[in-house]
């Protein structure tokens, strides 16, 4: 039978099969080996998986996240697990420390969760919509670069820059989105521009 079988399957497969095999080497018997290479499969049974990218750092490993709850149904998804996604070019399914991590911080306590906005003389941070943060971030964008736009220089040279703004973005992306991160920014005239990959 000509049958298709991914890398993470594969893994996912064999991985089951040595360790029935080091069990019964173990001395344990065929059923007790059958029980516990049925276990680890199970604990994802019923799951959702998502590919993602780690957040962290721009070697930008290729992760799957696997959650329960069915959001169809009015349900809560819940994050379960992460692992390395053995299927991406970058990692082949290996994580560093932080990646393995990744599951931690999701659940940290202390993560952001909502854009958050410190009112001038306030000495606190509140939370504030994904909307209202936008049209904040493009109202002041506006009003800086309509301010402090340079077009040409003192010898009247066309250089289009706006140098009292930066950007800083995040290389966790797909190269099609850091691309157009990248125009988009450049565009404005924007030169104060970086992410942790340097691109
Ligand atoms: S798993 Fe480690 S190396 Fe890979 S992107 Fe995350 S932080 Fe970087």
């Amino acid at each position: 039978m000509n049958m298709e079988l991914s890398r993470r399957s594969f893994l996912k497969t064999s991985g089951a099969g040595i360790a029935g095999t080091t069990l019964g080497a173990f001395g344990f018997g065929e059923a007790e080996a059958a029980v516990a290479a049925f276990i680890k499969p199970f604990h994802l049974a019923n799951t959702t998986e998502a590919r993602n990218t780690c957040t962290y750092c721009s070697v930008a490993c290729g992760i799957i996240i696997f959650s329960k709850g069915d959001l169809r149904k009015g349900e809560k998804a819940d994050i379960v697990h992460i692992e390395g996604d053995a299927d991406h070019p970058t990692n082949r399914g290996t994580l560093c420390p932080k990646g393995a991590a990744l599951r931690d911080i999701v659940k940290s306590e202390t993560r952001l969760t909502q854009p958050m906005v410190r009112k001038p003389g306030s000495d606190r941070f509140e939370p504030i919509s994904w909307d209202a943060a936008l049209d904040k971030i493009a109202h002041a964008m506006k009003h800086d670069r309509d301010a402090n736009f340079v077009a040409t220089n003192k010898d009247g040279v066309t250089v289009n820059r706006w140098l009292t703004a930066g950007f800083l973005a995040a290389s966790a992306t797909t190269n099609e989105t850091a691309f157009a991160t990248y125009k988009v920014v450049r565009s404005t005239g924007m030169l104060g521009f970086d992410n942790q990959a340097r691109v």
